[in-house]
């Protein structure tokens, strides 16, 4: 999958670069490429080198006090080279006044130095957004939690005319599950096999209905990893195997407005 590409610059002439090789590293940490342009760029260098290098994001670093200049240069530099697209971002020591005025010039935020290399890389995962591989392009599944498959394949089968592909009993979640294809996704209709199974505790609090949306997605553990860095919990922290050999992993729905997601992860080479 793409990494998420920084370029660190250090515009102006102060030749200090400790912070700026901190951050680079601790982007790196963060499964991030980083490129440092090194020490006394100037605005058109870092415009340039961040359109060369093909990056998501700058972040400049300035110790100088030149900032309320270079800064806006960069951004402007950037325009001029339609690549406006390009979020800048600021750090080092940049007095609390100055903040609000960079980013009526367009840079995105300001890091000061209480911010943490975590408060960073967070912010830029956010703001660089879903990378190639990250983009969720359909329902795996919906599932239904039901009391009986029996009794409620008629209505699926019969009077919704879907095909039913099988049903499979899956024993570490304490459930059967019949599949109906429609389109390119499914039902699934979840039975409980055992008081235990989430799906009858399911059931005798809120009766029978839709129980979860399965997200189909290409690499689970990097999608869950991504989320988690937006602030997503997981109910199950590891993936875990689902029906047909499928990894799935469910978010909790306090970060989901209430609904119970389920990223899937089809088996492939079958
Ligand atoms: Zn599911």
């Amino acid at each position: 999958m793409a990494k998420i590409r920084v370029l660190i610059a250090k515009p102006g002439l102060d030749g200090h670069d400790r912070g700026a090789l901190v951050i680079a590293q601790g982007l790196r940490d963060h499964g991030m490429e980083v490129v440092y342009t090194g020490l006394r760029q100037s605005p058109a260098q870092i415009a340039k080198a961040a359109i060369q290098e093909d990056v998501d994001v700058v972040g400049l670093s300035s110790l100088s006090g030149a900032h309320r200049t270079l800064f806006p240069k960069v951004v402007e530099e950037l325009k001029s080279l339609n690549a406006g697209d390009i979020p800048v971002i600021g750090g080092g020591v940049i007095p609390s006044e100055d903040i609000s005025f960079l980013e009526e010039q367009g840079v995105k935020k300001i890091f000061t130095s209480g911010s943490s290399i975590e408060e960073l890389a967070n912010y830029i995962v956010t703001l660089v957004g879903p990378m190639e591989g990250e983009v969720t392009k359909k329902i795996s599944h919906i599932g239904i939690a039901v009391k009986s498959i029996e009794q409620s394949l008629p209505f699926y089968t019969k009077i919704l005319g879907l095909e039913l592909e099988g049903i499979e009993e899956i024993d570490s979640e304490s459930v059967k599950v019949a599949f109906l294809k429609i389109g390119d996704s499914r039902f699934e209709l979840l039975e409980a096999t055992t008081d235990n199974s989430p799906i009858h505790k399911f059931i005798v609090k809120r009766g029978e209905g839709i129980h979860h949306i399965a997200l189909d997605v290409e690499d689970i553990e990097a999608r869950m990893r991504s989320l988690s860095k937006n602030g997503i919990e997981f109910i199950n922290p590891e993936p875990k195997t689902g029906a047909h050999r499928s990894q799935i992993a469910f978010m909790h729905p306090k970060s989901t407005q209430g609904v119970l997601f389920e990223l899937c992860e089809e088996a492939g080479g079958e």
